[in-house]
Order: C-alpha cells, then sequence, then structure tokens
C-alpha cells in the first residue's frame, strides 16, 4: 500500500460553488510546500464522458494529453498546478456502470448478482485510488460532483465513507463546502443550509472535517462559532470562501484562512519547505496591474454561456499578463455576424478569435468576421473550427473554389476543402471518436508559428473529426496563404498562416488546453503581441 493520503471535497446546498477551484487553490498550497498533489474528479452523470454533451449543459469540454474527453475542472486543475491529467482523472458513473456491466458479461462476479453495494463501490473506491495507487503522489484531492443529498451522488458518498474506514482517520479527510446565503431584508448571513448539508452528510455516515463556506460578506467570529459548534468541527476548520475578482485569487485567500494547515495536521503531515508561491504572486501583480489594454472579439456560438469557452478565456488572461495587459473579452455571436453589419460589429476591436464549434449554425457569420480580419489585417487567430473556417473563407475569396466548403455543413459540397478521413468516414458512434489528444506537428521554418514556439515540433491536444482535404493543396495554398504546420505521420495540415498580414493564424488543435498560469500558451502570447502591435498603430 501507498503512504499517499486522500482529500475528498463534496458540496452542499447548491451547485456551482467552486469546488473545483477550492480543490485546485488547496493543491497550489500544496504544491508550494513540495507535497506531489493530483486531483480527479468523479462525476455523477450518466454519459461515459462529457464529450458528447451540448456546451450549453456543461460547458466546455477539457481534452488531457491521452485524448480523455473531461469536466472543465480539470482545465482548472493543470492551469493551477501546472501538471498534466489524463483519463484517470475524470470518472462518471456512466464510465463506472460501462465498467462494472463488461466485467459482469465476462462472467468475472462468478455467478453472484452484481449490486450498487458492493459492486459499484468497490468499482468507485479502486478508481478513486488508482492515482494514488501510482505511488507518484503524496496526496489525491477528490471532488465529488454534484450536491450532497442527491440521489445519483450516493454512491460515491458511500463510496467515500468506506474509504475513510479503510484508509484510516489520519489518511483521508473530507472538505465540504457549503454557501452560507446573506438574506438583505434581514441584513443576515444565514447558517441554517450549511448545518442541513453537514447532517446530511451525517446521516451517510461521513461527518466533514473542514467546512469551507462560499460567502458574499465577512464570517464574524461569531458566526464561525456558531458553526463549528453545529457542525461539529474545530473553530479553525470553519474555513471562510468569500467572493472575489478573479478565481486566481483564491489560493491566497485560503491561505489567510489557514486551509493547508488544518489540512497537514488533520493528515499528520509537516511542510517539506516554506510555502513558496512566488511565480503565482509575480502572475497576480502583473495580472492586476496591466500597463495596456486590448478589446479582443470571440466569434463563437455558445457565447451566451461563459463556460462554452472557458480554456481560452484563461488563457487570455495568462497570455494578457505575461503582457501586462488587460484584455477586454468582446463575445460576437456568430449568427448575428449573418445578418448584421460586419464591420459595424468588428470595429474597434485589436484582434479576433474564431472559436471551436460543430454544426452549420453560425457558419457563414465565422467566415464574413475572417474576411473582414484578413482584409483589414486585424490580427486573427482561429481555433479548430475557426481554422477550418479560415481555410473555406481564403479558397472562397482568393483561390477561386467558390463552392468551398466543409462536409461537416454541406454533405455533397463539390469543393470540399474540408472533409473527414477515411478512417473516420465509417464510424457510426459518437462518443469518443474523433482525433482526440496529443499530436505532433512539424512548424515550418520562418513562419510565425515557428517563431512563437521557438522550437521545430510541438505536440498540441486534438478534438475534431473534419481536417484539410490534402488534394486542394495546391488549389487552395500559394506563397501567402500558407501550411505552417503538419502532422509528421499522416501529413495532415495543422497550422495554417496568411503572410500578407501581421499576424494570421489557424490551428486544428486547441492550444488552449495547454495554457498555465506558469506556461502561457505561446500562440497566445504572440497573438495578443500582435494585437498590440495593431493597436500602437
Ligand atoms: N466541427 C469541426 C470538426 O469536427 C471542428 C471541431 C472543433 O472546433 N473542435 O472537425
Amino acid at each position: 500500500m501507498s503512504n499517499t493520503k486522500y482529500i475528498f471535497v463534496t458540496g452542499g446546498v447548491t451547485s456551482s460553488l467552486g469546488k473545483g477551484i477550492i480543490a485546485a487553490s488547496l493543491a497550489k498550497l500544496l504544491q508550494g510546500q513540495d507535497f506531489k498533489v493530483t486531483i480527479q474528479k468523479f462525476d455523477p452523470y450518466i454519459n461515459v464522458d462529457p464529450g458528447t454533451l451540448n456546451p450549453y449543459e456543461h460547458g466546455e469540454c477539457f481534452v488531457t494529453d491521452d485524448g480523455a474527453e473531461t469536466d472543465l475542472d480539470l482545465g482548472h486543475y493543470e492551469r493551477f498546478l501546472n501538471v498534466t491529467t489524463s483519463q484517470a482523472n475524470n470518472v462518471t458513473t456512466g464510465r463506472v456502470y460501462q465498467s462494472v456491466i463488461e466485467k459482469e458479461r465476462r462472467g468475472e462476479f462468478l455467478g453472484k448478482t452484481v449490486q450498487v453495494i458492493p459492486h459499484i463501490t468497490n468499482e468507485i473506491k479502486e478508481r478513486m485510488q488508482l492515482l494514488g495507487n501510482t505511488g507518484e503522489y503524496d496526496i489525491v484531492i477528490t471532488e465529488i460532483g454534484g450536491t450532497v443529498g442527491d440521489i445519483e451522488s450516493l454512491p460515491y458518498i458511500e463510496s467515500v465513507r468506506q474509504l475513510i474506514w479503510d484508509l484510516g482517520k489520519e489518511n483521508a479527510l473530507v472538505i465540504h463546502l457549503t454557501l452560507i446565503p446573506f438574506l438583505a431584508a434581514a441584513g443576515e448571513l444565514k447558517t441554517k443550509p450549511t448545518q442541513h448539508s453537514v447532517k446530511t452528510l451525517m446521516e451517510s455516515g461521513i461527518s466533514a472535517d473542514i467546512i469551507v463556506c462560499r460567502t458574499e460578506h465577512e464570517l464574524s467570529s461569531d458566526l464561525k462559532e456558531k458553526l463549528a459548534l453545529f457542525c461539529n468541527v474545530k473553530r479553525e476548520s470553519i474555513i471562510q470562501s468569500i467572493d472575489v475578482d478573479t478565481i486566481y485569487d483564491v489560493p491566497l485567500k485560503m491561505l489567510d484562512e489557514g486551509l493547508d494547515k488544518v489540512v497537514l495536521e488533520k493528515l499528520q503531515l509537516t511542510p517539506k519547505k516554506d510555502l513558496d508561491l512566488k511565480p503565482w504572486n509575480i502572475f497576480l501583480e502583473k495580472f492586476k496591474n496591466p500597463k495596456h489594454t486590448l478589446k479582443i472579439g470571440l466569434v463563437g456560438k455558445y457565447v451566451e454561456l461563459q463556460d462554452s469557452y472557458k480554456s481560452i478565456l484563461e488563457s487570455l488572461i495568462h497570455a494578457g499578463a505575461v503582457n501586462e495587459t488587460e484584455i477586454e473579452v468582446i463575445s460576437i455571436h456568430s449568427e448575428h455576424l449573418e445578418d448584421g453589419d460586419v464591420t459595424k460589429q468588428l470595429e474597434g476591436l485589436h484582434g479576433l478569435i474564431v472559436a471551436p464549434g460543430f454544426g452549420e449554425r453560425g457558419i457563414e457569420g465565422k467566415i464574413s468576421s475572417i474576411a473582414y480580419a484578413r482584409s483589414n489585417k486585424l490580427p486573427f487567430f482561429g481555433i479548430c473550427l475557426g481554422m477550418q473556417m479560415a481555410v473555406i473563407e481564403y479558397a472562397r475569396n482568393q483561390a477561386g473554389l467558390t463552392h468551398a466548403n466543409s462536409t461537416e455543413m454541406e454533405a455533397d459540397c463539390k469543393e470540399a476543402v474540408i472533409d473527414l478521413m477515411e478512417t473516420q468516414k465509417s464510424i457510426i458512434n459518437k462518443g469518443g471518436t474523433m482525433r482526440l489528444g496529443s499530436w505532433d506537428c512539424e512548424l515550418a521554418a520562418n513562419s510565425k508559428s515557428a517563431i512563437a514556439y521557438g522550437s521545430k515540433i510541438i505536440s498540441e491536444r486534438h478534438r475534431h473529426r473534419y481536417e484539410f482535404n490534402n488534394e486542394f493543396q495546391e488549389r487552395v495554398f500559394d506563397d501567402q496563404f500558407i501550411v505552417a504546420g503538419t502532422n509528421p505521420e499522416t501529413g495532415l495540415v495543422e497550422i495554417i498562416e496568411y503572410h500578407n498580414h501581421p499576424w494570421f493564424v489557424g490551428v486544428q488543435f486547441h492550444p488552449e488546453y495547454k495554457s498555465t498560469v506558469s506556461n502561457p500558451h505561446p500562440l497566445f502570447v504572440a497573438f495578443v503581441q500582435a494585437s498590440l502591435a495593431h493597436k500602437a498603430k
């Protein structure tokens, strides 16, 4: 057995309290004291992974190096900790059941009746310890999705109860995140919902060791005493998590409240070194004291929901901070570009991003915005679908392929410059069948991309089905519109650039999944620099 310690994070009262940010912030503080930490998320829904979910349902789908389509909280973990996650870091009820049912079909349960307890809970417990058992981590933080009391969370809560029993109290603890609502009419913060959710947890046999309280107002000392008394925890285990301007402040807030200290004490661990948050603080200092401002347009069809483009927005924050620039993101609905005046909607921007996406809704709007950026020399960054649309725009407007399109939008299109690969054509299932995860890309010498990355071979994460159709190489590309990156094994086009322009780059992959606080993505950094130069003119 490994010496790994386990921290479970549950949520009460309401969803969307930010368990992922609390988990990532705690991990940051522990990492800053030299502990090896990883975070995993267990989600109680029946989809095998969030890959088949519409962004409106669940926000962005985050993709790992090994090609797992995961919950967006894994993005926070990677961005905060600058470590990579994998398929093992995100488990759903669907995956758990799928695996138990496959075992049943293989006869592995030896004629027994297969039940939620013990078979589902055993599967969950096994998966909860998978990363811990590698011996790579001192501490594994496990976030349980959903809210305590939900029917679908029960097997997870029961698994946590059993695991704590197996591991021993000194090796595992539970942090319960709740809400302390403020009743404006009474002018009071209310503790009752928290008392009830702690009680609900207790009914399942788990006593919370630490309670993190989301609140809009400071919790008084009296209120903390009261919560401690009624919720059965020590006064120092009541941690206030007050609303902040940026999620990147949360680690410091948790430090002020002593969350890392109580955790280490309870797990009987001593810091391996004094906390070092220097790079984090430098980032925050730059982020909060910008010398420049930029207006960047983000064209997409899910812009109403901020979480749909989470990683892109965070990448802009990272790239903005290193450039000491505050970035105002102007969301532009691609459908509104279809029936409106494009110039009017894009005028005054310093750079334009065309977002990833699926399906034909709004794509003509995306193409018009790209035509505007290209001819007005506005810095342009096309990501995945955004790159595909940049190819179509150039093919139609410059290369004379007036019928150019993607077969995703027009199945029998005459000039299918974007098309399915042969290997994709026979695939029927939607889940987990796209080109996913990390693939290498060789950069063309002297391209904008090669300059930004400062290297020849890079590796980036993918999530798409369609590709540039190499049969059109000669008809689409010329001395100005070039292939700047190619997959060395397959010859697939990974990056396109237009050179009669200050900065026009389209990438088939998703650079946004690899940007972190300590490693802002080179293409986002270069795009911000180009946008600053555009503004200066
Ligand atoms: N719909 C496109 C494809 O599947 C682009 C996907 C994306 O933008 N992630 O190829």
